[in-house]
């Protein structure tokens, strides 16, 4: 074992491994003298100890004291716990004092902001992400150590960097991970590390401190910006528009090191400019690692596909776009043994990152000009000649308000800017998402969403709304799919031809919605009625439960006063509420307006068709008491998702329950269940527990089990689920196998990551059919697509009902291995099991999966809220 040193500023002096001698140009003062390096400000060397996430930026705010006109302070929000998030932007003193004017000039470079840019020079914006998981702790040690060595260092190489680029710098995209890690760490660590991998310091609790406060992970969340981390750095990142960024990531502790150039796949509408790039990256990280005699490699494992990552969402928005992964995480500590004996220390772990920063801002510095012009025909393209079969985009209100402003929310948060039709027009065919075939003539009606493709953001709406993306290798680190109109639900149409939106003022159409506030005869209605058809509706009906409102749905569509109401319709009678007084109509409207939930007003109970507002197929909603089973053996975004999407999305209370305290839950305090994904449910629900569980059910429990726990339940006693015979599947391979000469079909050591994708399915669409008359399927009559990432082969159910099942051609996009489509045939993926008074509801797939899945939050929410009453 080698020793544990801890090196300190070991760095600086031997990083310059550039070849440079070229004399800096720089007429700025000597900055060295005058800041304080990490040690002086923090008292123990960079390595020594983790650092909380105020302390960094302390740091920085020390640095932005002692060189207030080399280093600029940008706080741009903060946490869910409070933490401040910011950057620091850096640089020659004359571009910092014309940082705004840098920044404008460059959003009106590439058509961002309205305007001519000034003629001054345009230096390129480089932008490096430091830990955007929280337990990847090296990362904002890094920062401190590259912020000091860029601003106090005399080098040709920071001085180039300084007076060509403008760089940018965030310590923490995730401070409550981070912090979460540090604090932990700190309390576990004794006088000196211990690197024997099985002490404690070295094993992370549930949940470990990667994700955010709701257990999110972040860097999936670049494109969707469901986290208030994500969305408030996106904002940020908007008005900047760098021209390059990287992302700084740990691994596991045996892997050395890795940078660009990326594994396959690279999504195919990376330009060659970027895919040049990568090998620039490449060369000039090697010669610093390969000077200093560190391990590392490229080209593997690390993708260019999935489109909301740290490296392939900037990449999709014209920058050069990059990720950098040191071995370690929170496994590591301040010193670990790996597997070969030697220590690996955190002040290594630095260095390298260092290394990695320094090399890639050099890159950026010897080139400013490419760059910039590279970048600004980047946008000049996608203005004018944007890539993609379609050059607009139609999608269909269809009366649902809610389902649209959210797909407009993602839009603005990514700046691809829409408008709508404006009115009402014929236009020649187009590819109809729905049906994926062309249309001769799409009818566009005047408030439909019109997109077009000359825009700025060209290619980063093109892959968002790709219907299948081109997957030029199947070994993939994520999802191969995630076409928005199958997300939100959409009617959508892609146009070969280019249309023009209108103004993105909604224009006064009359929609479905008749709600009419303050007239005589609907000051005080027989009942208001909100059409259940997205989150909206479900946000309303939240808000109404929690305030003691009683509502009831439709369990039948009905006809009244010439409208059309589907199942699922809530119905909010002035009878059942009298004790609400005059209180009544003040707070329903109030709650329709919160939502924008579609309300309309009815002055009586006697429908045209289907059943009155009396009727036994009226049923009344309670408020449910909801528990979530949390911990050890979830995957914490499967906790996550569900945590957020009560607390954040409906503000609607929910207990989370810690897997290993099931056994004394007072189930009686509970009407739903849910279950997320989870690796130890043979431990959580013991005999004894599932005894309890089935029980409480029998009294009239609800029990969603997700994924995993469907699984998990599936041929258990008292359940219904049953997995499929395997016969099937065995057969054909045996066919298969007779077919063909057996020594042909054995498969080689070398294709062995290509042979067990065989029997995944990293997260594909198919199109469910949905029983939309079950309570489960309320709204979803227009369809539902669901993102399959399991193939767990579950048979119909006999005797419960089979709400949404795959027949045997559902495939929509994306990759599933062979094994895997064949399992997902004639297989179930919703289904309801009455059981005594109460019932089970099994979702194979997660319908919350990372938030964006719009359209899964209203069938989650039919679980929670319509099955079973
Ligand atoms: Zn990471």
């Amino acid at each position: 074992m080698k020793h544990f040193l801890l090196l300190a500023g070991l760095t600086v002096a031997s990083l310059s491994a550039s070849a440079q001698s070229t004399s800096s140009t720089s007429t700025s003062t000597s900055p060295s003298s005058a800041v304080d390096s990490p040690a002086k400000f923090l008292g123990y060397q960079i390595g020594e100890h983790f650092t909380p996430h105020y302390r960094v930026l302390a740091y920085a705010e020390q640095m932005a004291r002692q060189l207030p006109n080399r280093i600029k302070l940008i706080p741009y929000g903060a946490t869910y716990e409070g933490r401040q998030l910011m950057v620091v932007a850096i640089g020659s003193e004359a571009n910092l004092s014309r940082l705004e004017e840098i920044r404008t000039n460059n959003l009106k470079r590439i058509g961002l902001m309205e305007g001519n840019p000034t003629a001054a020079a345009q230096p390129p914006i480089a932008w490096l992400s430091y830990n955007v998981h929280g337990n990847e702790a090296v990362s904002s040690e890094t920062f401190m150590d590259v912020l000091y060595h860029l601003l106090s260092s005399q080098d040709a190489v920071s001085q180039k960097i300084l007076n060509t680029t403008v760089v940018i710098l965030d310590p923490g995209l995730n401070p409550d991970g981070h912090d979460r890690y540090v604090n932990w760490y700190n309390q576990m660590v004794g006088r000196t590390p211990n690197p024997t991998p099985s002490a404690r310091e070295h094993s992370e609790p549930w949940p470990g401190g990667r994700y955010t406060h709701y257990l999110f992970d972040p860097n999936r969340d670049w494109a969707w910006q469901t986290q208030e981390v994500t969305q408030q750095r996106m904002a940020l990142y908007q008005q900047w528009m760098p021209h390059l960024h990287g992302d700084f990531h740990e691994m596991s502790v045996e892997s050395p090191y890795y940078f660009a150039p990326s594994a396959k796949p690279y999504h195919e509408d990376i330009t060659p400019f970027q895919r040049k790039f990568q090998q620039t990256i490449g060369q000039y990280c090697s010669r610093y690692f390969d000077k200093n005699g560190w391990l590392y490699y490229t080209r593997e494992r690390f993708d260019l596909f999935y489109p909301s990552y740290g490296d392939t969402y900037p990449t999709y928005n014209g920058a050069i776009g990059m990720t950098f992964e040191q071995g370690g995480s929170g496994r590591a500590g301040l010193a670990i043994e790996k597997a070969d004996g030697d220590t690996l220390t955190l002040r290594q772990r630095i260095d390298h990152h260092v290394a990695s920063s320094l090399a890639t801002l050099e890159s950026v510095a010897d080139r400013p000009a490419e760059i910039v012009k590279e970048f600004g025909q980047y946008f000049d393209k996608s203005r004018n000649a944007p890539i993609g079969v379609y050059k607009s985009y139609v999608i269909k209100s269809n009366g649902d308000a809610g389902r649209l402003k959210a797909l407009q929310q993602l839009l603005e948060r990514n700046k691809i800017s829409y408008g709508y039709s404006g009115k009402a027009q014929t236009v020649a065919g187009g590819f109809n998402y729905t049906t994926q075939k062309n249309d001769k003539s799409v009818s566009v009606a005047a408030d439909d969403i019109v997109i077009s493709a000359y825009q700025p953001k060209s290619t980063l709406l093109k892959i968002l709304f790709e219907q299948n993306s081109t997957l030029e290798d199947s070994a993939t680190y994520d999802i191969t799919a995630w076409s928005l109109p199958y997300a939100f639900g959409l009617q959508t149409y892609g146009l070969t031809t280019r249309i023009n939106p209108g103004s993105n003022q909604q224009p006064a159409v009359a929609g479905p919605s008749a709600m009419t506030t303050g007239t005589a005869t609907n000051a005080r209605p027989y009942a208001y009625l909100v059409r259940w058809q997205s989150l909206p509706s479900v946000q309303m009906l939240a808000g109404l439960l929690k305030q003691k409102v009683r509502v009831r749905a439709a369990e039948k569509p009905f006809d009244l006063e010439n409208k059309k109401y589907p199942s699922g319709t809530l119905i909010v009678t002035r009878a059942g509420n009298e004790r609400l007084g005059d209180r009544f109509d003040a707070l329903v409207r109030s709650e329709a307006t919160r939502t924008g939930a579609d309300l309309t007003s009815v002055q009586t109970g006697f429908v045209t068709t289907g059943s009155d507002f009396g009727s036994d197929f009226v049923s009344g909603l309670k408020a449910p008491r909801v528990g979530v089973v949390v911990g050890e053996g979830t995957p914490p975004p499967s906790a996550g998702e569900v945590w957020h999407f009560f607390d954040q999305e409906l503000n609607y209370p929910i207990s989370l329950l810690d897997g290993n305290t099931l056994g004394n839950v007072e189930w009686n305090k509970f009407d739903v269940l849910i279950l997320p994904t989870n690796y130890n449910y043979a431990r959580f629900l013991n005999d004894k527990t599932l005894t309890a569980i089935k029980e409480w059910v029998r009294a009239g429990g609800k029990l969603i089990a997700m994924e995993r726990a469907a699984s998990f339940l599936a041929g258990k006693e008292g359940f219904e689920l049953k997995e499929k015979e395997r016969s099937a599947d065995a057969d054909k391979l045996t066919d298969k196998l007779k077919k063909g000469n057996p020594a042909d079909s054995l498969k080689l050591y070398v294709d062995r990551e290509r042979t067990a994708i065989s029997d995944e399915i990293p997260g594909s669409i198919y199109r469910v059919n949905i029983d939309a008359s079950h309570p489960l399927g309320f709204g979803l009559a227009d369809g539902y697509y669901s993102l399959v990432q399991n193939a767990y082969n579950f048979d119909f159910l006999k005797d419960g009902w089979n709400v949404g099942y795959l027949k045997s051609n559902n495939y929509v996009a994306g990759f599933s291995g062979k094994n895997a489509k064949e399992k997902l045939k004639n297989t179930l993926l919703m289904g309801v099991q009455n059981y005594g008074r109460g019932s089970i509801v099994y979702l194979a797939d997660d319908p919350l999966f990372r938030g964006f899945w719009y359209n899964g939050k209203l069938l989650f929410s039919n679980a929670v809220f319509m099955v079973g009453n």
